[in-house]
């Protein structure tokens, strides 16, 4: 998640929840909870999110 900047934009953007930050403050998704969507990748300044996958 290096391109990540903590905003936490994409919480907030995701309705399950899916995401959440870490210890690093870097976001971090729940593979479980998400349903691709894609609507965090659309609200990250960042371009960190793709596919609806958080990016190492
Ligand atoms: S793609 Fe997944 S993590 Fe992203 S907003 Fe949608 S459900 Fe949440
Ligand atoms: S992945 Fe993007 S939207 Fe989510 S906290 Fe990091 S910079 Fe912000």
């Amino acid at each position: 998640m290096s391109r990540c900047s903590g905003c936490g934009g994409c919480v907030s953007s995701c309705m399950v929840w899916a995401i959440e930050m870490d210890e690093n403050k870097k976001a971090k998704r729940n593979d479980l909870s998400c349903m691709s969507c894609r609507e965090c990748e659309k609200v990250c300044p960042e371009g960190a999110i793709n596919y609806g996958k958080v990016k190492g």
